[in-house]
Order: structure tokens, then C-alpha cells, then sequence
């Protein structure tokens, strides 16, 4: 049953969400919280701490290997990997998050983002939040991206949403990078229009999917 797994996280995200509110504006994060943020878009004072950012992408990086690991054991000659993404708690951001998926299918091979209406691996939300637009999980399985309304004005929206979907693929914060790097996110200022991942996070993001392959391969422990 591929999507049981899937039902149980969507479960999960809906409690973890019930309890933050009608949106996960308030996920920010503490240090008995369950859900934790990941990484903004911009370096603001609550993710200040950049050694948890990194631990936090790990976690979401590892939430979502394990479903692909899972895929990968029901379909071992594919030739990438497929991670499936529900765009139905962001329907202002369709546009700008098929961009992003066109983008990182044009500049990557080992993994494909793709659209379901059912059994997806992570889900876009949008919303108020004063942290601005993040990436987030809980470390256990479940885990999404937050857009934040005032952000994807104030900065070019389609570099938001593939500089957190690069979350998703492994990707850590690099704020002190130049405009051409797509994980520097907010770093280079609103004037920044580059939506494409650069050469050397082309070939991370490449190198790390290879390397999840070679991990699904491998007989569950
Ligand atoms: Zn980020």
C-alpha cells in the first residue's frame, strides 16, 4: 500500500496543525516544541541559530528520503526518484510552485518533482507569518513549506518557493551567497531575481538523491 504511510503523516501535519492554529504561522521554533522550523527565507532573529537551521534541514532531508526509500523499493529501475507535492493549501502560489518544479527538473536529473492531488510526499501552505517563508518538519516523517504573503511581494516570488523547495531536496541556508545562488535566499537583497540553483547546488542535490538511491537499495534494517 504505497499511500498508507502518506495518510498517516497527512494525519499527523493535520494534528500538529490543529494545535498551532488554523495556519502553521505560529511553528517557530523552541526547545520542546515538535514542530520546528528549518530555515527562513531571510536570516531573521528567531532562526538565528544556524546550527539548528542545519540540524533541522538534515531532519527534513531524512523525513523525506524515507518516503523515497519506499518508493524506490516499489520501483528499483527508475531512473530518478519522484517526490510528490499538494499544492491545495496554496492555491494563490500554483503558478510560482510550477515554476519552481520546472526549474529544479530542468537543472537536476536524480530526482523529479512532481504534482499529486493524493498521497504526496510534502505540501506547500500559504499564509500570514511574521518569520516570513520557511521550511519545516517535526524530524518524523511529516514536513512542508510555508509562503508567507508579505515576503512574496516584497521579494521575487518564484526564488522563495525554489529556494525553500531546495530545502526539500537537501539543500542547507547559505545567506552570505551572491544572487546567483539560489540557497542564499533573502542574503542578496528584494532585488534579487535569480530562481535557479547554481552549478555546485545542481551537483549537491544530484550527488545526494545518487547517494539516497544507494540508501533505499540497501534491505530495511
Ligand atoms: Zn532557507
Amino acid at each position: 500500500m504505497r499511500h498508507q504511510r502518506t495518510v498517516v503523516v497527512s494525519t499527523a501535519l493535520g494534528l500538529a496543525l490543529a494545535g498551532l492554529g488554523a495556519i502553521p504561522a505560529t511553528a517557530a521554533p523552541s526547545a520542546t516544541s515538535a514542530t520546528s522550523a528549518t530555515s527562513a527565507y531571510v536570516h531573521g532573529s528567531t532562526y538565528a541559530g544556524s546550527a539548528k537551521e542545519a540540524a533541522n534541514n538534515k531532519a527534513f532531508y531524512d523525513a523525506v528520503m524515507k518516503s523515497v526509500a519506499k518508493k524506490r523499493a516499489a520501483n528499483p529501475l527508475a531512473a530518478s526518484v519522484t517526490v510528490y507535492y499538494s499544492t491545495r493549501n496554496a492555491p494563490s502560489f500554483r503558478s510560482q510552485i510550477s515554476q519552481s518544479a520546472q526549474i529544479w527538473n530542468s537543472s537536476v536529473q536524480n530526482v523529479r518533482l512532481a504534482e499529486s492531488s493524493s498521497g504526496a510526499d510534502f505540501s506547500y501552505y500559504e499564509g500570514n507569518d511574521p518569520n516570513g517563508s520557511y521550511a519545516s518538519t517535526d524530524g518524523h516523517g511529516s514536513g512542508y513549506i510555508f509562503l508567507d504573503y508579505q515576503q512574496n511581494q516584497q521579494y521575487y516570488s518564484v526564488r522563495v518557493v525554489a529556494h525553500e523547495t531546495g530545502h526539500v531536496l537537501g539543500l542547507p541556508d547559505h545567506y552570505s551567497g551572491p544572487c546567483s545562488e539560489l540557497m542564499s535566499g533573502g542574503g542578496p537583497g528584494t532585488s534579487c531575481r535569480n530562481a535557479y540553483p547554481n552549478s555546485t547546488e545542481k551537483s549537491r542535490v544530484n550527488s545526494l538523491w545518487r547517494n539516497g538511491l544507494a540508501t533505499a537499495f540497501k534491505p530495511a534494517a
